[in-house]
Order: C-alpha cells, then structure tokens, then sequence
C-alpha cells in the first residue's frame, strides 16, 4: 500500500532512540520517530504528504495489529511482532531514569501529560520529565511551543496530538529548524498519555495476546466507529491483495 514499516520491536527501537540521544551532535537535527498502525497506512493512501512523511520517518514501528497480519497474508517481509506506542513510551521511561535522559511530554488534554508523568515517575524511579505542556497543534503555536521544548533541554520529544496532526508538526518543525539538539528523537505517540494517565483503559492481556486490543477500543470508546472501520476497511483491502495474488499464482 505504499507505506514502509520497519520490523523492530520495542527492545530495538528504545535501543535505537537511546544510540541517537547519545551520538546527537552540537546543532544536529533530531530524528522522526512514528508509530504506524493500519489508519495511518489508510490515510496514507488519499495524503501523499503524509505518505512520504512515513516513509521518510528516521523509525517506523509497528503499532497496529493489522500490519502484522497484513505482513502475513502478503508476499512482503513478515512483521515479528506488534510494537505498542504506549509501551515503547513505558521503556523510554526506563531507559531515561536510568542514563539522565530528560524526556518532554507535548500534547494531550491540559493535565494528562502531568498526570502521566507522576505515574512514569512512581513506575520508574529517577524519571524526571523536562516538562510536560498540552498545547495545541496549531501552526500559529510552533514557535513559543518549540522553544518551550528547547529550553528545556530534552533529549527525547513525545508528541500527543493523534495522527497525522502530530507527526506533520514534529516533521515541519524538524525542517524548520525549531527542534535541535539537545532533542535528538521527537515521536508521534498518539493516545500514549491517556493510557498512562488512566484516562483511558487499555484492553485485558488476553485481548491484547489475541491481537484484539482495536475491539476493544470500539467497546469503550463507540464514538470512534468511524475510525474502527477504517481499520476494518484495512483488513479487507489486504484480504483481496492476498486473494488476487493467490489466484493470479494459479
Ligand atoms: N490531542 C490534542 N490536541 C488535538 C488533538 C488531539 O492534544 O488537537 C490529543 C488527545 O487529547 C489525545 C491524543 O491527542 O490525548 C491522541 O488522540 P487519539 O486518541 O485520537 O490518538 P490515537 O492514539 O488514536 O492516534
């Protein structure tokens, strides 16, 4: 569908993050991180833009279930594994509180950020964020947000803003010039503070061994059965890729 994914895991891509915040140069511009799931591939198709955001992104891990199942189903590399956003955030946390890394919360509604932050905070001892601000995605914002964001000397970026809004602001802030060093990796990571907080509630293990975490977001969330179908809008344009490749190999 023209969007590349790298196979990484969430072990890898922290492991990554944390080689690009300790190479990061006096004046380098950070890295784009984003963390793809089928809506951002059915977006992709109708917005070129962010097609080639995607596939310009530094990282792009695997958040979306369906893409694991899609790489099975089609002749392309086979997904190992599903990297949730809101863990990788959980093994940033980590990884920061033990190296003094400071980590910047950007986005969500005013007080989640903080209220994720206290809990990262108690999860892992040392965590320390740089600072944490709702904001709004709003072109008009960009300056007084980024320089809020640089003066706090963050090495890492998260940005709660939902896709694609957030990753088109880290990409034309990046290409701007308003994000540097010391920020060497700026992330989309879409509903991560909610989840953190406790605002929102993430589906029982079993759901999420099954792959099933998305059917649970209808459950608890109907109001977004727009976008559920997307996803399901997904799984049948792959399920008919796979069906004529089958029949045209017969
Ligand atoms: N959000 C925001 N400003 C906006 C739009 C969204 O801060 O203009 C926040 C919203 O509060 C939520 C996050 O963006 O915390 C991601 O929203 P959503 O659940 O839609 O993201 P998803 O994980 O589905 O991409």
């Amino acid at each position: 569908m023209g969007v590349g994914v790298d196979d990484v895991t969430n072990a890898e891509a922290v492991a990554i993050i944390a080689r690009w915040v300790e190479e990061t140069q006096a004046g380098a511009l950070p890295h784009q991180v984003v963390t793809t799931n089928p809506e951002f591939v059915m977006t992709a198709r109708r917005n070129r833009a962010f097609r080639q955001l995607l596939n310009r992104a530094a990282l792009s891990t695997p958040d979306g279930q369906g893409l694991i199942w899609a790489s099975r189903l089609l002749p392309t590399h086979r997904l190992r594994q599903r990297a949730p956003g809101v863990e990788m955030v959980e093994m940033l946390a980590a990884y920061a509180a033990q190296h003094d890394v400071h980590i910047f919360l950007l986005g969500a509604a005013p007080g989640v950020a903080e209220d994720a932050a206290a809990v990262l905070a108690a999860r892992h001892p040392g965590f320390a964020p740089a600072a944490c601000y709702p904001g709004s995605p709003d072109p008009g914002e960009d300056e007084v947000l980024c320089r809020m964001v640089m003066d706090s000397r963050a090495h890492i970026l998260l940005v709660a803003y939902g896709a694609p809004k957030q990753d088109f602001w880290i990409q034309r802030n990046i290409a701007a010039g308003r994000l540097r060093s010391p920020v060497a990796v700026a992330i989309g990571v879409g509903g991560a503070f909610d989840f953190i907080s406790g605002r929102a509630v993430r589906a029982p293990r079993i759901m999420r061994r099954l792959g099933l975490e998305w059917l649970h977001r209808l459950y608890k969330q109907p109001w977004r059965y727009r976008r559920i179908l997307t996803v399901v809008y997904f799984g049948l344009l792959v399920a008919r890729d796979a069906l004529k490749l089958r029949l045209r190999r017969n």
